[in-house]
C-alpha cells in the first residue's frame, strides 16, 4: 500500500519534520522555522499544513483531504505537550498564530490571524495566569480586529465600501475610546477601557458581519486555517503574483505556532530585523522594534518604532531608544542569532522576533528582498570576504536588480505608494515622467521649449522618430516587444510602455482614457519602462551612477564566470561607443538602414529614396554613387569606434517602400532630381507597393535583384576596412547577409563579394583583407537547411525576430491584436517575442546550430533577435552552444549578467550531479 501523504509537519526544540530545502511543500516561512529548529536558535513550537492541502483544497471545492483534521490534531496536541497547555481549556489554556508561507516570499499579500483561542471560556484564564487584564483584553481586540476583517469579511467574500470594512470600523470604536480618554497611544488605555472595547467590538462584529464572533477555539482555529488559504487567491496576492511571475498552481502552506507575546509587559517586545540594510547593503543589523507591542504594530506603522542599535539610528531615530540600549543582553543574543543565520544561509536575512517577559523567539527567517543597489553591494561585499563563490554572487542579483543601476528609475518608494494607471509590456528599461503629448511634432516642440513630455501614441512608425528621440519617455497602446517602438527604445536606452491596451489614446481629441479616468495633453504622466506600469502624475525619479565601482567590480565577476559573448546591436557609432562602454565585446548587428532615420539623416535619406525610386541600372547605380560616401563614412565610424572588436554589418534588409515619401514637398524634391514628373515619382512608389511586405521584397532579395546596391554597400565596408587599416587601426568588420532562405542566395552574393574584394585589394594595393561572410538565419528554412547554408557562411546569426514571425506565422506588427487573449487562456505562456519559445523556434535554433556545425565545425553562432537581451532566452542560447549573443547596448550589462547565471547554473548543476555520484 501507498503510503499516506504527510500533510501537517511538526516543529519544536530539539525536533523538527521539516528542513530549509522543503519550501516547496512548507512555503518559506515553514520551512525556515524547521531550519531554525535544527540550529538551536528558539523557536515556538507548532506545525506547518502542506501547500498540497492548499491545491488539494482549491481543487476540490474548498474541502480539505479527510485525513487533515486527525493530522493537526495531533500536531496541536504536540505543541500542547511542548508548552505545557491545553488549546481551548479554561484553565490554562494554549494560544496560537496562524500564518502564510508561499514558496517564494510574497510579503505582505496573504493573512496572518494572532491570539487565536481567546474566548469567553479562555479569557479568566489568561488572565489569571499572566496576572495582567490589560495584556489579555488588547490580545483580544486584536483578535476580533484580525479575525473579523481576515477570516469573517474577506475570506468569506464580502466586498465592503471604502471605509466601511469590518476593521476600520473596529479602529473608529478604538480612536473613539483613545479620544474620550484622552490616551495618546494604544498603551495608554487601561484594562478597563481594553475590556470595554471589547464588548463594542463584538456588538459591532454582530451588526456589521451579521454573525457572532466566534467563541470557541477549534472553530477559530480552522476559520483561520480557511483564511490563509483563501488569501492566497485574494486580490492582493493575484496581482503580486501577476507581477512577479509566481504560478497560481504553487499554493501557500499554513504555520499554526504557538503564541509568545511582545505586549505583556515593558520587559516585552517585538521586531523585525534585516542582518544587513536591505536598501543599502551595508554590512550593518539594521532592525526596528517596539517595547510592548505585537508584531503587526511594528509593520502597520501605528507607532513609530524604534531603531535597533546605535549605528543604525538615523535623523528621524536620534532621540529613540534603541533595543542595544534598553535590554543589552537580548541584544547580544539577537546579534548572535543574526551571525548564526547569515553563516547558515550565506545571504541576508529578513527576520523577526518577539521577545517575551526577557525571552528571545525568533518567529521568521527569510532570505530578504532588496534594492538593486543593496543587491549587487552584498554580493560583491560577500565575494570579497569569501564568504560566498563567484558563481553564487552572480546568481543574487537578478536581472530587473542589475536593470535598476543602469537607468534613471522612478522612486521605488513613491511608486509603491502610487495606484497604477494601466500595464503595459516593459518595452524600453528604466522610468520617466513627463506631460502627454500626442505627436511627435509636438514632442520635439514641447521639449524645444524646455518641457519634458511623454509621447503616447496607439502605435509609431518610423517617421515618430524625432519625436520619440525628444521625449523622455514613449508609451503606445498597440505593438509587441519587436514593434518598431520598442525596437527604437531600447536601441536608445529610452524608457518604453508598449501595448497597453486598456488605454484608449486618441490623437485627435487628445486624450488618454483609462477605465473612468482621463488624462489630456499636458498632464503628467509616469512610466516604469522596466515593469511596464503606467502612473497617472508625476512620480519622483532617481538617477543612476554610472561610475558605480561596485557595479564594475560585480560585472567583473560575471565576466570570469560567463562563456558566452556579448555583442550589441548598434547602429551608429555613437551607439557603438555607448555599448563598448557597457562592456560589448563587438559588435552582433548593424542595421546599415538605421542610418537613413533621425539626426543627420536628411541628405543620405534622399539620396536613397533617389536610389528606390531609380527606374534604370544606370539610374540606380548613379544615385548608389552619391550615396556611398555617406555609407561609407558611417561604417567607418563604427568600425573605428570598435576597434579591435568584431563588427558585423548587415547588407540592407527592410522592403524598400518604408523609405518611398509620403508628403509631396519631397516627392516633389525626388521628381526634380531624378528628372521625372511628380506623376511619375508617384507611380514609382505605387509599383512598389506589396501586399505583403514582411514576406515581400527584402533582405537579400534586394541584392539579388538590385546587385548594385549589395555592391556599393560591400564596397563601403572593404574600403573603411582597407582605410582603417592602412591608419594602423584594426577594423574587423563581417558582412552579413539577412532574410535568406537557400544556399544559392549567398553563393550569388558571394559572387559580388569576390568581385568587389578583388577591386579593393588593387585599390589600396593589399595583398589581403581577411573578413567573414556569413547569414541570418531568420526563415524556418535556412534553419532547416542549415547544413547547406554553411557551405557558405562562415556564421550564423539567428534573426529571432523574424524567425519568431515566420515560425509562428505571427506578424511581429500586429499581434497586440491577440496576444493578450493568448496569453489570459494560457494558450501561450509567453509572448514569444518578448522570451524566446524554446520549445518550436529553439528546436529550429538547435537544428540549425547541430546541422551547420556538422558541415562546419568552427561555425561561430550567435543571436541578433530582441531575445539577445531577454535573460532566459539567453540562457537557452547558452545550453544551445552559441558563441555569443547580442542585444541593445544598454541590454549588454544584463546579458553579461545572465550569461554568468546560465553558466553559474551549469556548475551548480555539475556539482550536485558529481555529489551523487559519490554517493
Ligand atoms: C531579426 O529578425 O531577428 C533581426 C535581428 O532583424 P530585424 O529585426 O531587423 O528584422
Ligand atoms: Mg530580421
Amino acid at each position: 500500500m501507498a503510503k499516506a501523504r504527510k500533510y501537517v509537519y511538526f516543529f519544536s526544540a530539539g525536533r523538527a519534520d521539516g528542513r530549509a530545502d522543503m519550501k516547496e511543500l512548507l512555503g518559506g516561512k515553514g520551512a525556515n522555522l524547521a531550519e531554525m529548529v535544527h540550529l538551536k536558535i528558539p523557536v515556538p513550537a507548532g506545525f506547518t499544513i502542506t501547500t498540497e492541502v492548499c491545491t488539494y483544497y482549491y481543487q476540490n471545492g474548498r474541502k480539505y483531504p479527510k485525513e487533515l483534521k486527525v493530522a493537526v490534531a495531533k500536531a496541536l496536541a504536540g505543541v500542547e505537550k511542548v508548552m505545557g497547555k491545553r488549546f481551548g481549556d479554561a484553565a490554562d489554556p494554549l494560544l496560537v498564530s496562524c500564518r502564510s508561507g508561499a514558496r517564494a516570499s510574497m510579503p505582505g499579500m496573504m493573512e496572518t490571524v494572532l491570539n487565536i483561542g481567546l474566548t469567553t471560556a479562555t479569557i479568566p484564564g489568561v488572565i489569571r495566569l499572566t496576572g495582567n487584564p490589560r495584556f489579555v483584553w488588547d490580545a483580544y481586540r486584536r483578535l476580533m480586529m484580525m479575525y473579523g476583517d481576515v477570516v469573517m469579511e474577506k475570506a468569506a467574500g464580502i466586498e465592503s465600501a471604502e471605509g466601511k470594512g469590518i476593521r476600520t470600523q473596529l479602529e473608529h470604536l478604538m480612536d473613539e475610546m483613545k479620544r474620550r480618554r484622552g490616551a495618546k497611544s494604544d498603551t495608554d488605555l487601561s484594562a478597563e477601557d481594553l475590556e470595554a472595547l471589547c464588548g463594542q467590538f463584538r456588538a459591532k462584529v454582530r451588526e456589521v458581519i451579521g454573525k457572532p464572533f466566534p467563541d470557541d477555539a477549534q472553530e477559530q482555529l480552522w476559520g483561520a486555517i480557511g483564511a490563509v488559504f483563501q488569501s492566497w487567491n485574494g486580490r492582493r496576492a493575484i496581482s503580486y503574483r501577476r507581477i512577479e511571475g509566481i504560478p497560481d498552481e504553487w499554493g501557500t502552506a499554513t504555520s499554526v505556532q504557538a503564541m509568545v507575546f511582545g505586549n505583556m509587559g515593558s520587559d516585552s517586545a517585538t521586531g523585525v530585523a534585516f542582518t544587513r540594510n536591505p536598501a543599502t547593503g551595508e554590512n550593518k543589523f539594521f532592525g526596528e522594534w517596539l517595547a510592548n507591542a505585537q508584531g503587526e504594530d511594528v509593520v502597520a506603522g501605528i507607532r513609530t518604532p524604534n531603531p535597533l542599535n546605535i549605528a543604525t539610528k538615523g535623523e528621524q531615530t536620534q532621540h529613540l531608544a534603541s533595543l542595544e540600549e534598553t535590554m543589552p543582553p537580548v541584544y547580544k543574543q539577537l546579534v548572535a542569532i543574526r551571525n548564526k543565520l547569515e553563516r547558515h544561509y550565506r545571504d541576508m536575512q529578513d527576520i523577526e522576533f518577539t521577545i517575551e517577559r526577557g525571552k528571545l523567539w525568533m518567529l521568521q527567517t527569510r532570505t530578504g528582498k532588496r534594492t538593486g543597489t543593496a543587491a549587487i553591494r552584498m554580493a560583491v561585499e560577500m565575494l570579497r570576504e569569501r564568504f560566498i563563490t563567484k558563481e553564487a554572487a552572480v546568481a543574487r542579483v537578478t536581472p530587473a536588480q542589475l536593470d535598476e543601476l543602469l537607468h534613471r528609475i522612478l522612486d521605488p518608494k513613491a511608486e509603491q505608494k502610487a495606484a497604477p494607471l494601466a500595464k503595459g509590456l516593459p518595452a524600453g528599461p528604466g522610468g520617466a515622467t513627463g506631460r502627454v503629448v500626442f505627436t511627435a511634432a509636438d514632442a520635439v516642440a514641447w521639449t524645444e521649449r524646455g518641457e519634458k513630455v511623454v509621447l503616447c501614441r496607439k502605435e509609431t512608425n518610423p517617421e515618430d522618430v524625432e519625436g520619440m528621440r525628444a521625449a523622455a519617455g514613449i508609451l503606445t497602446a498597440l505593438g509587441g516587444m519587436t514593434s518598431h517602438a520598442a525596437l527604437v527604445a531600447r536601441g536608445w536606452g529610452k524608457c518604453c510602455i508598449v501595448g497597453a491596451g486598456t488605454l484608449a489614446i486618441d490623437a485627435h481629441a487628445k486624450t488618454i482614457t483609462a477605465g473612468s479616468k482621463t488624462l489630456r495633453e499636458g498632464d503628467w504622466i509616469s512610466l516604469n519602462g522596466s515593469r511596464g506600469i503606467v502612473y497617472g502624475g508625476q512620480l519622483p525619479t532617481v538617477d543612476p551612477d554610472p561610475e558605480n565601482p561596485l557595479l564594475v567590480e560585480f560585472l567583473g565577476a560575471c565576466d570570469k564566470v560567463r562563456r558566452l559573448g556579448v555583442r550589441a546591436n548598434a547602429d551608429t557609432p555613437k551607439d557603438a561607443a555607448t555599448a563598448r562602454q557597457f562592456g560589448a565585446e563587438g559588435i552582433g548587428l548593424v542595421r546599415t538602414e538605421h542610418m537613413f532615420y533621425g539626426e543627420g539623416a536628411d541628405q543620405p535619406l534622399f539620396l536613397l529614396r533617389k536610389m528606390i525610386l531609380s527606374k534604370t541600372p544606370e539610374e540606380r547605380r548613379a544615385a548608389c554613387d552619391e550615396l556611398y560616401p555617406f555609407v561609407k563614412s558611417d561604417i567607418r565610424g563604427t568600425l573605428e569606434a570598435m576597434d579591435g572588436l568584431p563588427v558585423t554589418i548587415r547588407l540592407l534588409d527592410p522592403p524598400l517602400h518604408e523609405f518611398v515619401p509620403q508628403g509631396e514637398a519631397k516627392q516633389r524634391e525626388l521628381a526634380e532630381s531624378l528628372g521625372i514628373t511628380l506623376e511619375d515619382v508617384r507611380r514609382r512608389a505605387e509599383a512598389l507597393h506589396e501586399s505583403n511586405p514582411m514576406m515581400g521584397h527584402r533582405g537579400v532579395r534586394l541584392g539579388i535583384t538590385y546587385p548594385e546596391v549589395s555592391e556599393m554597400q560591400i564596397r563601403a565596408v572593404l574600403e573603411a576596412m582597407a582605410e582603417l587599416r592602412a591608419a594602423g587601426k584594426r577594423a574587423i568588420p563581417e558582412i552579413m547577409i539577412p532574410v535568406t532562405c537557400s544556399v544559392n542566395e549567398l553563393k550569388d552574393q558571394q559572387v559580388l563579394i569576390e568581385k568587389v574584394k578583388k577591386e579593393v585589394l588593387a585599390k589600396f594595393n593589399r595583398k589581403k583583407l581577411d573578413f567573414l561572410v556569413g547569414t541570418m538565419i531568420e526563415i524556418p528554412r535556412a534553419a532547416l537547411t542549415a547544413g547547406r547554408m554553411a557551405e557558405a557562411a562562415e556564421f550564423f546569426s539567428f534573426g529571432t525576430n523574424d524567425l519568431t514571425q515566420m515560425g509562428f506565422g505571427f506578424s511581429r506588427d500586429d499581434i497586440g491584436a491577440f496576444m493578450p487573449d493568448y496569453l489570459n487562456k494560457k494558450i501561450l505562456a509567453a509572448d514569444p517575442f518578448q522570451t524566446l519559445d524554446q520549445e518550436g523556434v529553439g528546436e529550429l535554433i538547435r537544428m540549425g546550430i547541430e546541422r551547420g556545425r556538422a558541415t562546419r565545425p568552427d561555425l561561430k553562432v550567435g543571436i541578433c533577435g530582441e531575445h539577445g537581451g531577454d535573460p532566459a532566452s539567453i540562457a537557452f542560447c547558452h545550453k544551445a552552444g552559441m558563441n555569443y549573443v547580442s542585444c541593445s547596448p544598454f541590454r549588454v550589462p544584463i546579458a553579461r549578467l545572465a550569461a554568468a547565471q546560465a553558466a553559474a547554473k551549469d556548475a551548480a548543476g555539475a556539482q550536485k550531479s558529481a555529489k551523487k555520484g559519490k554517493r
